[in-house]
């Protein structure tokens, strides 16, 4: 069946005041610019509500790509008619019938905004009610514990009509907490945590460390695509590409290899805060959760965290592996990131790291190495990608 609205819920109960008409606002931006590809579609916010006319366009596609805009926490398929009786009913029967799965149960919840109209909202809970029972198969009235609630609302010149009610995504809409700079491997956890900072309203921006000639452009490209994904649910993201390989070759020469990955995981985080102060970005999201690997204990947490007073987001902290996966496959990350490319780290991985690496023995050994020179020239060379959702090619510039 044709509909010709969708209408959209969100998390107003929270909201109040100021804080609302901003969240409202910038779930109405996100909402137009995801929209976008499909001509003719029009989202406007009216009655303290966000509809999106189909024009005549087809509901499924518009509906999937709304599932993807975070602040949306339910979606409703309606119908638009002239506020006459007749009309009403028959879009009601209609509205029922096309269900799948069909409700066995049912109720007519009618409102009217315009006391003109000539039946009351009770009256009207019988008329459609009935209508729709004499015009359908197997279906019984519950008013206490329906399987649809059939909503009508008369609206002046016109009554809208809706059906199920859809899950959204949930969240805040992207945009209204800041920016947060992503340290993004090929893995499967980073994505994951990437979205679940997207979903907390963060706009995010990423960073990637990559050894070539150690690991392969194809290595890189799969980050791409990582990043690429993201922006269904984010927009445009820029992404950081840091040439590591420098850096990775002094660590191998200067520091003992079971603190090799303590070292490096530092110089990471100073490249990255670096990164993120130039860009804005108020705070780093990794990809870590507890206990994980040797470079995921507190004690390792503690010597890496020292060199940065960034904060720190971890999305994962308290997530299983499998509960990671499980998400990383809903968003569509999981394909790609278990693509068989190395890493940087798995590259350099020594045989045994420290999983209780010592600060002060941290500290000694990195004193080898130029950390403020390397750091600085890892920076400036870095390559900015931007990435826009759905397109193949973007443009690539330098900012420095
Ligand atoms: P992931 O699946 O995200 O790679 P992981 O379980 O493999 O995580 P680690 O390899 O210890 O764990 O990495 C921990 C976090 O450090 C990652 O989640 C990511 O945020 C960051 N990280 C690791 N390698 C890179 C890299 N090459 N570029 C950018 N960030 C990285
Ligand atoms: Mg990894």
């Amino acid at each position: 069946m044709k509909y010709d609205l969708i209408l959209i819920r969100y998390g107003e109960l929270a909201l109040k005041g100021k804080n609302r008409s901003d969240f409202e606002n910038r779930l109405l931006e996100n909402i137009r610019q995801k929209l976008k590809p499909f001509a003719g579609v029009k989202v406007k916010k009216t009655f303290g509500r966000i509809f999106v006319e189909l024009g005549g366009r087809e509901s499924e596609p518009v509906l999937r790509a709304l599932t993807e805009v975070f602040g949306i926490v339910g979606i409703s398929l309606a119908k638009q008619v002239p506020s006459e009786l007749e009309s009403i009913r028959q879009a009601a029967v209609e509205l029922v019938q096309d269900l799948d799965p069909r409700p066995r149960t049912f109720k007519v919840a009618a409102k009217r905004s315009d006391k003109s109209f000539p039946h009351t909202s009770q009256e009207l809970n019988h008329l459609i009610g009935g209508h729709v029972l004499r015009n359908t198969e197997d279906l019984r009235v519950d008013v206490h514990r329906p399987e649809l609630t059939l909503k009508v609302e008369v609206r002046g010149k016109y009554t809208y009509l809706y059906g199920a009610n859809l899950p959204g995504p949930g969240g805040l809409p992207v945009g209204s907490s800041g920016k947060v700079m992503l340290l993004l491997s090929g893995g499967i956890d980073s994505p994951v945590a990437g979205y679940l900072a997207l979903k907390r309203g963060g706009v995010l921006e990423a960073v990637h460390f990559h050894s070539y000639p150690y690991t392969s452009e194809r290595a890189k490209e799969k980050v791409v695509d990582l990043a690429r994904i993201l922006t269904r649910f984010g927009g445009r993201i820029r992404l950081h590409v840091v040439q590591f390989t420098e850096i990775q070759t002094e660590i191998r020469k200067h520091v003992q290899s079971s603190y090799s990955i303590t070292v490096m995981r530092r110089f990471m985080l100073r490249i990255a805060e670096q990164i993120a102060r130039n860009n804005q970005a108020l705070a780093l999201v990794t990809g870590e959760s507890l206990g994980q690997v040797a470079s995921q204990t507190l004690e390792s947490m503690n010597v890496i965290n020292a060199v940065t007073s960034y904060p720190i987001l971890r999305p994962l902290v308290g997530m299983d592996k499998q509960e990671i996966m499980t998400i990383s496959k809903k968003i569509g990350t999981y394909e790609t990131s278990i693509l068989p490319y190395e890493d940087c780290c798995t590259v350099f991985l020594p045989k045994a790291p420290k999983t209780r690496p010592d600060l002060k023995v941290t500290e000694e050994m990195e004193a080898k190495l130029d950390v403020d020179a390397l750091v600085q020239k890892a920076v400036e060379e870095t390559e900015v990608l931007d990435l826009r959702p759905d397109e193949k090619q973007e443009e690539e510039f330098s900012y420095f």
